[in-house]
């Protein structure tokens, strides 16, 4: 059996203005806040869905941006 694995993507690809939105609209379950920003972004792709995955501004944890078909 196959076993999903992520397919990376170039997030700095992407339109700077997508990029600062992205960065800005998080979501931090650790502070359970939204819009904290993130740091380090990481872009990739899982089972069809785009993730960026980076640090929280405020407490460094991870934060996951799930992108839908909306999105992009
Ligand atoms: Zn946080």
């Amino acid at each position: 059996m196959a076993e999903e694995t992520p397919i990376p993507r170039d997030f700095y690809a992407r339109d700077p203005e997508d990029q600062k939105l992205l960065l800005q609209e998080t979501w931090c379950d650790h502070c359970q806040q939204v819009g904290l920003g993130m740091t380090e972004p990481v872009e990739y792709e899982l089972f069809g869905i785009i993730f960026i995955e980076g640090k929280c501004c405020q407490c460094g944890e991870t934060v996951m941006t799930e992108l839908t078909d909306d999105d992009f």
